[in-house]
């Protein structure tokens, strides 16, 4: 038997179980003989983190839910061979998550970027229900609260067990956040209003999709809203950003004579 390493009473994720880094973070929530998974990562790494799940004396047969946080490849690739290795549980997500898996949207998963050469392999997958703000996933006699948190993407969401949230791509350690990209669905404003939701909250801990597990810190969490904030008037976004003031004070500037054209007629 392997000895569980948990991270919290109840939690236990799969990269800080086998002390190194196999991709994103996938998190196994138990009570009791059930359990369920937030996110499986790459198809080439299931295996393995099943067998772990065995070997930490999980009965396979009682994996409740395998959840997507959101659609994105590296979070969800590995679903479809999850779900044919635990036939017993049921594979959830947010609608918009459902429509992306089922269509096998290369770009809005980031399967494909052509512009830099990725593309990885990505089945069909029909996630088996859908789960949407204020839903309850029961594990046990556990209840995980569903928190709609779009901003990184329209179907990202979030899940509360007591002082932790499972935070998706929301926000990391470093204060960074899951990437802003027009072509996935980012939206900066909905962004900020998830990330105020969550410093609003009187959570104390985020368990994040990438990278350490952390305490929730308002300061970090105002510096990366201030920042964002900040992105909605710059050009560096595109079109994710609001506005881009610089064109105003030029159409300003285009209806007055310039420097030069004084300069010329003295
Ligand atoms: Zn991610």
């Amino acid at each position: 038997m392997l000895q569980r390493r948990e991270l919290f009473p109840h939690v236990i994720e799969m990269n800080h179980q086998a002390r190194r880094r196999m991709g994103c973070c996938v998190y196994l929530v138990y009570d009791r003989d059930e359990w369920l998974l937030i996110d499986i990562g790459y198809e080439e790494t299931v295996r393995e983190i099943i067998d772990m799940i065995r070997k930490m004396d999980f009965p396979l047969s009682r994996c409740t839910h395998l959840v997507a946080t959101h659609a994105d490849a590296d979070h969800i690739q590995g679903l479809k061979l999850a779900k044919d290795l635990l036939p017993g549980s049921r594979t959830v997500g947010h609608p918009l998550a459902k429509t992306a898996l089922a269509e096998a949207d290369r770009i809005l998963t980031y399967a494909e970027i052509p512009a830099q050469g990725i593309s990885i392999d990505l089945p069909r997958i029909e996630l088996d229900q859908t789960i949407d703000e204020g839903d309850v996933l029961e594990v046990g006699g556990t209840r995980l609260e569903v928190w709609h948190t779009p901003g990184h993407t329209q179907s990202q969401l979030a899940f509360r067990l007591g002082d932790l949230l499972f935070s998706g791509d929301n926000i990391f350690r470093d204060g960074c956040v899951g990437n802003i990209d027009a072509h996935h669905g980012s939206d900066i404003a909905d962004f900020i209003t998830s990330l105020e939701r969550i410093r609003d909250s009187d959570v104390k801990w985020l368990l994040p999709s990438h990278g350490p597990a952390f305490a929730k810190d308002d300061r970090v969490l105002q510096a990366t809203i201030d920042r964002l904030e900040k992105y909605q008037h710059m050009a560096d976004f595109g079109t994710c950003a609001v506005d881009w003031p610089l064109l105003d004070e030029w159409e300003a500037e285009l209806s007055q004579r310039s420097p030069a054209e004084t300069a010329a007629r003295s």
